[in-house]
């Protein structure tokens, strides 16, 4: 049988402490042990300083919507057709990085640039946990 399964992330050495974070409904987010500046997705080194040291903290969990679009025509079909409409977001946290994610628990057609979210996680396999926004207000 071809059954066809919805992509998931693949934790890697520089990512792991986010995705163990998730597992425990916690957002971590790496940042900078000089510059003090928080960095998404993870990396090695930092973008603004190249420091290497780094450190994890759990983020508020806060944020807003930059940009979103609202998915009605799924790819692979085979496997959101059920879920359509969603929503694909960049969300600006409030440690001033920007992650992507979707945007739940709200009309789609009633998203606002600047809305304010909060994260909150859903298991999507035993080992994987997402971290999914809604309203803040919700
Ligand atoms: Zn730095």
């Amino acid at each position: 049988m071809n059954q066809m399964l919805k992509p998931l992330p693949a934790p890697d050495s520089d990512s792991k402490p986010f995705w163990d974070g998730c597992r425990n409904h916690k957002l971590m987010l790496q940042r900078c042990a000089d510059c003090g500046r928080f960095r998404f997705p993870p990396h090695r080194f930092c973008h603004e300083c190249k420091s290497e040291r780094s450190e994890w903290l759990e983020a508020s969990g806060t944020g807003e919507v930059f940009s979103w679009i609202v998915v009605v025509h799924p790819v692979p079909r085979e496997v959101y057709a059920g879920e359509v409409p969603y929503v694909v977001a960049l969300i600006d946290l409030d440690e001033g990085v920007r992650m992507a994610s979707n945007v739940v628990d709200c009309d789609p057609h009633a998203i606002e640039a600047g809305m304010r979210v909060k994260v909150f996680f859903r298991p999507a396999r035993d080992d994987i946990v997402l971290p999914l926004f809604r309203p803040a207000n919700a």
